[in-house]
């Protein structure tokens, strides 16, 4: 797999800078289009008044003059036409010629299409931009002439060059445009910053995660400057890479630990089933001897086999749980009952105080049992002959029994502490054990909604304290089991 072209680039391209690109032409073809109105209209508005006041003061009484006449005036007004450097003026006759013009120059290949409209408008007047024959650029305004009977007697036509308005207005367009370019140039420059501090930031992730993917564990995102979103993207694929190695770690070091586990009691069970082959059949003392430590080894398979079972349907949460009322005490008594021959062979005190209440608990006995099971199982693993495992239950609060297992035996350094409840771990490769005994424990615990601590001192022994709630406590009769129990 390979890294691509950035399509992060690809996508800010066309999203943002696209977009930014097209509104800002559109806001500046809006903006020419009302420049350019209003810069024709000011123009048409001056042309206008200018020319209305001179137009009435001349030619108002010229209802009854004969056509020589008409001419006359017509030369007369033009010579007398103040604004001959920014306009130009004709007169038109009711024939439609141009009888006069302020340039002087010949006007006979000119259109004039606003004088034929402003014979048919209502007002008498037209407008018209367009190009002279020469190309000019014009907007011109015609005004009938009308005698004291309505009748058109001619037309005066002002003509002013638009070159340079358009001049202007091209000025302002370049200008408008300069400023979009800078302001894409602004936008690409620092999106362009934005965009690598993503863009490379993301790569590195991604040829990192692809180590990881690859198998290669150690590998770390490395050089993240920012506590953004992609910063904690890369502590969480640390973190994750991190988890990742320890479970691999755990995962290996826990198959090693599980053969060996296998592999012990199955090589006592082959030697001896082996030595009870060559035994002669009188022997009975060996004979009995190699039996019980077939027994036992089976035994031990079988319990590995059940914790390893039960710790696939705990990872694949089909740990089934048949809940029921049922006496919690009464369970814990049983249990402790069933490790006082383990007491007596490996001369560790057991010693318990478990009050004669009733208890009623509602939640999976069995499972109960197994927490209290491999709570008492560890103890007595890790504490050595001659020490001491005291089992203690209370029933102070109204709703909650508390049982604490504490021995006498290695205990727990600190920073194993926070662990050993974490399937796999093992503080003590020492002893033998799968690493999934408290974790199994934990797990039956917060099912039953219950709490487990461990307070430990290395070198001076371990308490782990079971907090379980229950439904009734009822007293039997208020005593307590003697010591030993
Ligand atoms: P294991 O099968 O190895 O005992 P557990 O999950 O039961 O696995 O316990 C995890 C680790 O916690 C053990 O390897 C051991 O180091 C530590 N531990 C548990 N209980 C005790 C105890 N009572 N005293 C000392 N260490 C203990």
């Amino acid at each position: 797999m390979t890294v691509g072209k950035s399509t992060i680039t690809k996508r800010w391209v066309l999203n943002t800078l696209g977009v930014i690109i097209v509104v800002l032409l559109g806001v500046v073809a809006v903006a020419m289009m009302l420049f350019k109105e209003q810069y024709y209209e000011s123009v048409r508005l001056t042309m206008n008044s200018r020319a209305t006041g001179m137009v009435s003061s001349y030619f108002n009484l010229s209802s009854t003059d004969s056509d020589e006449a008409f001419n006359l005036r017509a030369k007369d007004f033009v010579e007398s036409f103040n604004d001959k450097n920014i306009m130009e003026v004709w007169v038109i006759d009711r024939y439609g010629n141009v009888v006069v013009s302020s340039s002087g120059f010949s006007v006979a290949n000119e259109e004039y299409p606003d004088y034929y409209e402003a014979k048919t408008a209502e007002n008498g007047k037209a407008n018209w931009i367009g190009r002279t024959s020469s190309g000019e650029h014009i907007m011109s305004l015609t005004f009938m002439l009308n005698g004291a009977h309505g009748q058109q007697q001619g037309a005066v036509r002002y003509i002013i060059s638009l070159q340079d308005l358009d001049a202007q207005l091209w000025t302002v367009f370049c200008l408008l445009l300069f400023l979009c370019l800078v302001i894409i140039a602004f936008v690409t420059i620092s999106g362009m910053f934005f965009i690598r501090s993503i863009v490379y930031p993301v790569k590195r992730i991604n040829e990192t995660a692809l180590r990881i993917t690859n198998g290669d564990w150690s590998a770390r995102i490395e050089g993240q400057k920012y506590d953004d979103e992609i910063g904690q993207l890369s502590t969480t694929i640390n973190n994750m890479a991190h988890e990742i190695n320890e479970t691999d770690r755990m995962k290996n070091e826990f198959l090693s630990t599980i053969s060996h586990e296998l592999r012990t009691p199955l090589t006592a069970i082959k030697g001896w089933g082996e030595t009870l082959l060559d035994t002669p059949a009188k022997d009975e003392a060996l004979q009995e001897k190699g039996l019980e430590v077939i027994i036992n080894e089976s035994a031990r398979l079988s319990d590995l086999v059940d914790e390893l079972l039960d710790f696939s349907r705990m990872e694949s949460g089909n740990m089934t749980m048949r809940f029921d009322r049922f006496d919690l005490l009464q369970t814990l008594k049983e249990v402790v009952m069933t490790f006082k021959e383990r007491s007596l062979r490996e001369t560790i005190d057991l010693e318990s105080t478990i009050p004669q209440i009733s208890v009623q608990m509602y939640g999976d006995e069995n499972r109960i049992k197994q927490v209290f099971f491999n709570v008492l199982d560890n103890a007595f693993k890790y504490t050595d002959a001659g020490g001491c495992v005291y089992v203690k239950a209370t029933a102070e609060k109204k709703n909650t029994v508390e049982i604490t297992v504490t021995d006498t035996g290695c205990g727990i350094a600190p920073e194993d502490l926070p662990h050993v409840t974490e399937k796999f771990y093992k503080a003590n490769t020492a002893v033998r054990g799968s690493g999934i005994g408290l974790a199994v424990v934990s797990e039956i615990v917060e099912k039953h909604e219950g709490k487990l601590e461990i307070q430990s001192e290395p070198g001076k022994g371990t308490t782990v304290q079971l907090i379980f709630p229950v439904e009734a406590i009822q007293e039997d009769d208020g005593g307590q089991t003697p010591k030993g129990e």
